[in-house]
């Protein structure tokens, strides 16, 4: 459950810089968006759109529209926006973390990278794989990066008007920093995707009999286009790596479905999933939390579903 769009009113300002893509907020953007109470400067492609997606949420937006992301270039004419704000705050997206340390650059100022919780006087930093949060005053003036996930948000029923308004900065040719020349821009690869960015997953876990089946499962969601996660018992065994670990000490994501195969659905698992659309659960036992979550509860053996999903995908793929 997220926390609430609105912010205690006598909380120092704070803005957010959210990179949009055709209009598609970045995961954390709406989350960045409230934890600065509603301020926030969305750049990129489609920057209308995303004040919709920002309704209940969003109180004063700044809509800057630039095409091709140039993390560099970008930096240097959010620049002026931000000079005066004492505190930037960018989800932890792929944009978001390398836009932000071009930033903090910029203006000479230290970056927090990573936060969990940010207000304009204290930053809670998770660290050790969300083992340990540090406690850091930042100082006067600072930029930070909030983590995807972590802090939530319920937009508001009932919400006053958004003040938008266009901002028109050119962008320079050259700069102290050089963006890399962008050659093509490939359509994500499900089995290499930031596990945070995927919109499908198929997870593992412990119902699972040998290691070769995370392997299996990478295959079959090739096929579905899911990307490949996994609960802690699995990335402890040193299956799979941790950063294909779901859940409060791995990655939080927020696919729009997830097929969970031998999976118990404990609750560090379960808070790192975001709210999928849809669940698909596969266990031998039909009332554990994953089976009760899941839209579709399958009570059947795991690794025989696999086998079956493997031969079936492989003939259709003959077919
Ligand atoms: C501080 C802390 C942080 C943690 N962080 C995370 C985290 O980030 N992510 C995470 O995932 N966990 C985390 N955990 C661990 C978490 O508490 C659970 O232990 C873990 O999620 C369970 O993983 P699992 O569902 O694979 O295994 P289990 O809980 O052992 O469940 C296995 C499931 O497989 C089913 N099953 C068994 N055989 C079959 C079969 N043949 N076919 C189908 N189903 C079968 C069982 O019915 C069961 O539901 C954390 C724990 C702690 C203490």
């Amino acid at each position: 459950m997220g926390r609430s769009a609105q912010r205690p009113p006598n909380l120092a300002p704070m803005i957010a810089v959210v990179v949009v893509r055709g209009g598609a907020l970045p995961s954390g953007g709406d989350e960045t968006v409230a934890e600065c109470g509603g301020r926030a400067i969305v750049v990129g492609s489609g920057t209308a759109l995303a004040v919709e997606a920002l309704a209940g949420i969003a109180t004063e937006l700044t809509l800057l529209e630039l095409e091709h992301f140039q993390p560099a270039a970008w930096a240097a004419a959010l620049q002026p926006l931000v000079q005066h704000e004492p505190a930037v705050v960018m989800p932890g997206s792929p944009d978001g973390r390398d836009l932000a340390p071009r930033l903090a650059s910029l203006l000479h100022r230290p970056l927090f990278a990573g936060a969990v919780t940010v207000t304009a006087h204290r930053v809670e930093l998770a660290r050790k794989g969300g083992t340990e949060i540090h406690i850091a005053n930042p100082g006067p003036e600072f930029v930070a990066t909030l983590q995807p996930g972590v802090r939530g948000v319920v937009p508001a029923a009932s919400w006053p008007a958004v003040v938008v308004t266009h901002a028109e900065v050119p962008l320079r040719a050259s700069g102290p920093a050089v963006d890399a020349a962008v050659l093509a821009v490939l359509p994500p690869d499900p089995a290499t995707i930031d596990l945070a960015e995927a919109p499908r997953i198929v997870g593992g876990g412990a119902g699972l009999d040998r290691p070769e089946r995370m392997e299996q499962l990478s295959r079959i969601g090739g096929h579905l286009g899911a990307s490949m996660g996994a609960t802690r018992v699995i990335t402890d065994r040193g299956w799979v790596p941790h950063e294909r670990q779901i859940g409060t000490t791995g990655v939080v994501v927020d696919p729009r479905l997830y097929v969970a195969f031998g999976v118990s659905g404990a609750v560090q698992h379960t808070s790192g999933l975001g709210n999928p659309d849809h669940i698909i659960s596969v266990n031998t036992d039909g009332h554990c939390p994953m089976m009760q979550l899941a839209d579709l509860a399958i009570v059947s053996d795991a690794n025989a579903t696999l086998d079956h999903l493997e031969r079936l995908l492989a003939d259709e793929s003959l077919a």
